[in-house]
């Protein structure tokens, strides 16, 4: 069973763009938003995403909203727990496609990592 998992050396989600996320509103409090908007860099690119590492700089410290774990998922979009693997896999690939593309590197090694189609057993 694919089994989600964020994949080293991507960062599609750090690309915070609030054209390609209109939607921010629904689910993030006023505060939540405010500091979403605070993070957006010029270029589209959260300001704490390190593009040479392709790293989060502040991980410890990241916002509520970038972490990948039920009660948020559950708060912020009405995930149930037990659909929280399909949910995120899902977001991951939508996210990846919009920044990357549907079948660039990105996409691949994250289908290979997490257990999805026929390249499982490829090195990228
Ligand atoms: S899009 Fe998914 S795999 Fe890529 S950095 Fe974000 S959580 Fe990790
Ligand atoms: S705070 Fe970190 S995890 Fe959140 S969008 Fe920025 S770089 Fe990505």
């Amino acid at each position: 069973m694919p089994t989600w998992r964020c994949v080293k050396q991507c960062g599609a989600c750090c690309h915070l763009d609030p054209t390609d996320r209109p939607d921010l509103e629904d689910y993030l409090l006023s505060t939540e938003l405010a500091l979403y908007l605070s993070m957006v860099g010029d270029d589209g690119w959260c300001v704490h995403f390190d593009k040479a590492t392709r790293e989060c700089s502040v991980y410890d410290d990241r916002p509520r909203f970038c972490r990948v774990e039920p009660d948020v998922f559950q708060d912020l979009f009405g995930v149930e727990p037990t659909e929280l693997n399909d949910f995120a896999i899902a977001c991951c690939q939508e996210q990846i496609e919009g920044v990357y593309g549907d079948r660039s590197l990105e996409q691949l090694r994250f289908e290979r990592e997490v257990g999805i189609g026929p390249i499982s057993n490829i090195d990228l």
